[in-house]
């Protein structure tokens, strides 16, 4: 079930009881990883207020995330979240779940970890028995670039952002970052973990996939000459279409990898549709295209 923000009720009360009393201005926020999502969250948590204390691997990206103002003080030490209230984890898929290992030693009880990874239900899965506190989140918002150079104000703003509390999260944990996202202007969505892989398999990594296919496709023009024009010619609409498969690689493998059945389903959808406009085209079945290119253009509302 999918939810707008003015639902949030799912889950039960829990140990963050204490902490969700703290005015949210006064919160102390944690961010680990700071790239490009981290380091946007702590640009624009600074710019409202909050007190923002960073981790990161490298020493020179702390530096650079305190210079560049998206950190009050920044670490490569994860003890240093210690004090903080709420924490983002931002680093990717992959060790997501390790960093929460080596965090939780240094939480108080009460501290909600809520991440930003773009697939749920393994993360979910992975998180949860180890911090019951925990809330899986995904702020739908990003760019081609990656790292602390690449954060920017704003980002969030009027774009989704998604929770996937299950039956065990702490109903006033999910409140907690519910009040975060909207503070960043985002609009808050409620679903299970289930829900929002299969969702964002649709809008967000099928894409990805089908635009990369499109830089493979072009590379088969065998006629050099064609090609270098194809390259030169190239303007709006290829920059629209290509946009998410020209990004950080290392974001799409993890998408890849930890969503495959989801997205694997879109793609034999998505394989399914191509065949049939081939099939259009090759009967000239004149109509069946126009047909199928006005559905798309009544479509796309629905979706932007
Ligand atoms: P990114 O720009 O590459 O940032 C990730 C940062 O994490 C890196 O800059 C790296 O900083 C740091 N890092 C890596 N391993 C670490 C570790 N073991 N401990 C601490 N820090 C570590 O990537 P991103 O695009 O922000 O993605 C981060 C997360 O956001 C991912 O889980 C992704 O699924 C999610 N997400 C991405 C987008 C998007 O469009 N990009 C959108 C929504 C959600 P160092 O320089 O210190 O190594």
């Amino acid at each position: 079930m999918v939810m707008g923000d003015s639902e949030a009720s799912m889950g039960t009360a829990g140990s963050a009881a204490e902490q969700s009393a703290k005015p949210l201005a006064q919160l102390t926020v944690g961010i680990v990883g700071l790239g490009l999502i981290g380091g946007s969250l702590g640009l624009d948590l600074r710019r409202r207020g909050y007190r923002v204390l960073g981790v990161s691997r490298k020493v020179v990206t702390c530096d650079r995330a305190v210079a560049r103002g998206a950190a009050d003080a920044a670490s490569v030490e994860l003890s240093s979240l210690a004090p903080a209230d709420v924490i983002f984890l931002c680093t990717p898929l992959n060790v997501l779940g390790q960093t929460v290992e080596q965090l939780c030693p240094h939480l108080e009880p009460e501290t909600v970890l809520t991440d930003v990874g773009s697939v749920k239900g393994p993360i979910v899965q992975e998180i949860e028995p180890l911090w019951p506190t925990f809330v899986g989140g995904h702020p739908m918002a990003g760019t081609t670039e990656q790292g602390i150079e690449a954060a920017l104000l704003d980002l969030f703003q009027d774009r989704p952002y998604v929770l996937t509390p299950t039956a065990q999260t702490p109903a006033v944990a999910v409140e907690r970052v519910k009040e975060l996202a909207i503070a960043l202007g985002s609009k808050t969505y409620l679903c299970t973990p289930e829900e929002h892989d299969r969702a964002v398999a649709w809008i967000s990594h099928l894409p990805v996939m089908v635009s990369t296919s499109l830089f493979q496709a072009c590379r088969r023009e065998e006629t050099p000459t064609v090609r270098a024009l194809a390259q030169q010619l190239a303007s709006s609409g290829f920059r629209d279409t290509s946009r998410v498969g020209g990004g950080n690689p290392e974001l799409g493998l993890l998408m890849a990898r930890y969503n495959r059945a989801a997205l694997l389903a879109s793609l034999a959808s998505y394989r399914e549709s191509l065949g049939q406009v081939m099939e259009l085209i090759e009967a000239e079945d004149w109509d069946g295209i126009e047909a199928t290119l006005r559905q798309g253009s009544e479509d796309r509302p629905l979706f932007l």
